[in-house]
């Protein structure tokens, strides 16, 4: 059997949480923690970094900093994981879902305009795949009508956004205002299962994210001696991870040109095998614009229907491959869909129905994905 997914270890995971652990420190934001932050600052240019224990995390603590009223509205892509929604959601926030592009799943710029109202607040581009949303297209809507923007960078870690008109490749999560990382198994780098990171980059929100992230107090000022005692401020969660996974996470940032590489390797041999397929017809490959580069976070297939697409889950899964579909649209799920103002999103739905992701993880070999795209090949034959 051949995983969907299997999570990134490097080999020294375990060395630097042994450390962590006799270190006598174990809590959040010791030297691991702050290695980790420092790292991402001066790698990307990210103007102040928090880790967080998830994702979900991280976007929560984005909404909060938001500071959103009773009926603000925050304008989010229905094709995307519940956690970008449901951040916004419990800070009483109106959702309103936008569909996706034509060529791939991101958000479509060109929609977001018409969704704008007095009440509009936020807009949050997911980068899919780890590929750019058009920016300078969200961040000009978002200038000219005062809006926040908020990057759903989870997939997204070392993937940069061409700018057309400077030409200068600039790291998703150092464009919006705030951003927010995952470090799940899942993505591409973890924290030992689960993890995230907040960015902020806009210096207006950095005292508030501090204090949000010590559970409401000006702890992290009393450490540097700017106070000198700390208490009760603001609104605020538990939102550090322990020292132990931020020295796993370490473990991966040291390697993360050679995670890199392997990733785009495979990806690249996905795309090269199944190009032939897809120029007959049978699906399309993932799109990347020439404003976005590739992270390699996945490897998808985009089926003409439905049924073609559960037909060849199925088949894949019968010659033991672990294929699967992704997201539901969150304007018709479940929990959603008696608040939707039942605007259609036709192309949320087609992603929702007909795209596929192919195994893509560190320790996948080159021979198993010549033998998944071997199989695709003789299904299509
Ligand atoms: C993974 C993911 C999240 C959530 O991250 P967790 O670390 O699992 O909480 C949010 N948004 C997107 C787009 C994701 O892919």
């Amino acid at each position: 059997m051949i995983d969907f997914n299997r999570p990134t270890l490097t080999g020294k995971e375990a060395h630097y949480m042994y450390q962590a652990v006799y270190n006598g420190k174990l809590s959040g934001n010791g030297m691991f923690t702050k290695r980790c932050q420092a790292w991402f600052e001066e790698r990307y240019g990210f103007r102040k970094c928090l880790l967080t224990t998830s994702g979900t995390d991280a976007l929560e603590m984005c909404a909060m900093l938001c500071d959103l009223q009773p009926g603000d509205e925050v304008i989010i892509p229905s094709y995307t994981f519940v956690s970008t929604a449901l951040a916004f959601l419990r800070e009483g926030a109106k959702v309103v879902f936008a569909d996706s592009m034509k060529r791939n799943p991101n958000l479509d710029a060109e929609t977001i305009e018409a969704l704008i109202t007095p009440r509009t607040k936020v807009i949050v581009p997911v980068h899919y795949a780890g590929v750019a949303c058009d920016m300078d297209a969200i961040m000009a809507i978002a200038n000219k009508h005062h809006l926040l923007v908020v990057e759903d960078a989870a997939q997204a870690i070392d993937s940069y956004y061409r700018s057309p008109v400077t030409g200068k490749p600039l790291p998703l999560g150092a464009i919006g205002h705030l951003s927010a990382f995952s470090f799940h198994e899942t993505k591409n780098i973890t924290a030992g299962g689960e993890g995230g990171l907040l960015v902020v980059n806009d210096e207006r929100f950095i005292r508030r994210a501090e204090i949000i992230w010590e559970k409401g107090t000006n702890r992290a000022e009393f450490f540097r001696g700017e106070v000198n005692k700390y208490g009760w401020v603001d609104m605020g969660s538990s939102f550090l991870p322990s020292e132990v996974n931020a020295a796993f996470l370490w473990a991966q940032l040291e390697n993360i040109d050679a995670i890199q590489h392997k990733r785009k390797y495979i990806w690249e041999t996905y795309q090269k095998r199944l190009k032939p397929l897809a120029d007959k017809g049978c699906f399309t490959l993932p799109d990347i614009p020439d404003y976005a580069t590739n992270n390699a976070h996945m490897f998808y297939l985009v089926l003409p229907t439905l049924e073609a697409r559960t037909a060849l889950i199925k088949y894949l899964k019968e010659n033991g491959v672990g294929a699967v579909f992704h997201y539901l649209s969150l304007h018709s799920s479940e929990f959603y869909k008696s608040r939707h103002d039942g605007r259609q999103l036709p192309e949320c739905d087609r992603y929702a129905d007909c795209l596929v992701r192919l195994p893509l993880f560190y320790d996948l070999t080159i021979e198993q994905v010549n033998t998944i795209c071997d199989l695709i090949k003789t299904y299509y034959q």
